[in-house]
């Protein structure tokens, strides 16, 4: 309960069984109570970030299709019903004047670091802005087969990208148990996973063995979460206003995070990606950002390498001391064309302004 009540950015992912009825209609009166909870949750000062499925089964049945069994086919769908989703989500929204808005990524936005920052940047725009952003896989460019419980990976990665503190996967089961409970009624349940173990991956089982995804896909979600510093929640969406229910207690498995989102950012920043350039800064720069603020176009002496825009480069100081490493903001080419400048005079160098800082201080970490 109160990990519900802690989380201030949270992220519930929900599945086509919650959204679609059996006659392959948008699940109107479930809608109508999810968008109470999350109107409620927003009172109390949260922002939600949903991610959703259901494109292809509501598309499925507007294009007559019995089973969209071709990749090509499940793209058709998935363009037609992606529409229908949204409006349904618009509809439930509208009795609270909260704004959706449809956010399609595919899973090269949230690996591939440029696209990536400009992902985050219109989901936070998106939640400053007061709306509820939709997130889906942008299904008909996915190149790749669209698999049932891909959302659950595209969930934790868009956890991890606005640095949420809690996921919440409504699933077709309130949980993880120690064996699969329709098979075995005396199935431990778990409550909470400090780590996942060798142990508790196996508890979920072969691909597919319960409902769409599965749990092992929510397993995998959760590594990715609980690494980003996100705790993550499985339970039971089935019932009418899950996110409210869960708020009063209703059973649910909670992972644990490993760290605090920002401490995890950082150290993914520091440690898990190979740099691509690097700044050399004046003292002034070194100071401020050994004092954890951006690192300003001003205050850059030389730039080497050539990056891109996202990629991480190091941050030395005049002397050839690393201080930092960030994700540059702007490529090496235009960052060579605006080192030593003020802000003000970026937009006439460039033709346009991604801000003052060549990296920015949420992006920066020091080594
Ligand atoms: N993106 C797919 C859809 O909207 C669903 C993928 C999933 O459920 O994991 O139909």
């Amino acid at each position: 309960m109160s990990r519900l009540a802690n989380a201030n950015r949270l992220v519930v992912k929900i599945g086509s069984a919650l959204l679609v009825d059996s006659e392959g209609n948008p699940a109107r009166p479930w809608l109508a109570g999810f968008a109470d909870d999350v109107a409620a949750l927003r009172q109390a000062g949260k922002q939600v970030v949903i991610v959703s499925s259901g494109a292809i089964a509501l598309g499925r049945r507007m294009l007559g299709l019995q089973r969209a069994a071709t990749l090509a086919q499940k793209q058709a769908a998935a363009a037609a019903g992606q529409a229908r989703l949204m409006s349904a989500y618009e509809e439930a929204f509208s009795t609270h004047s909260i704004p959706v808005a449809q956010a399609l990524l595919t899973p090269d936005d949230t690996e591939r670091r440029r696209r990536w920052l400009n992902a985050r940047a219109t989901l936070e725009t998106l939640l400053e802005l007061g709306a509820v952003p939709i997130v889906n896989e942008n299904d008909t460019v996915a190149t790749s087969e669209i698999r049932y419980g891909d959302n659950d990976r595209l969930a934790a990665r868009a956890a991890q990208m606005i640095s949420a503190d809690a996921l919440i996967l409504l699933s077709d089961i309130d949980g993880l148990y120690g064996r699969d409970p329709r098979k075995d009624p005396s199935a431990r349940f778990i409550a909470e996973v400090a780590q996942i173990t060798p142990e508790i991956e196996a508890m979920a089982g072969n691909p597919g063995a319960l409902g769409s995804g599965g749990m092992r896909t929510k397993i995998e979600a959760a590594k990715i979460a609980t690494r980003a510093g996100c705790a993550v929640a499985i339970t039971k969406g089935s019932e009418q206003n899950p996110l409210q229910r869960l708020a009063s207690g209703a059973r649910a498995t909670w992972f644990l995070p490993i760290a605090s989102p920002r401490a995890a950012y950082k150290a993914w920043i520091a440690g898990s990606l190979a740099p691509q350039g690097a700044l050399v800064v004046d003292d002034g720069a070194a100071t401020a950002v050994r004092a954890g603020k951006s690192l300003l176009a001003a205050g850059v002496i030389e730039v080497r390498g050539n990056f891109e825009k996202g990629d991480c480069i190091r941050v030395v100081s005049s002397t050839g001391v690393e201080v930092a490493r960030g994700l540059a903001r702007y490529d090496a080419v235009d960052a060579a064309r605006i080192k030593g400048l003020k802000g003000a005079v970026i937009f006439e160098t460039l033709g346009y302004d991604a801000g003052p800082a060549l990296v920015h201080a949420d992006d920066l970490a020091q080594v």
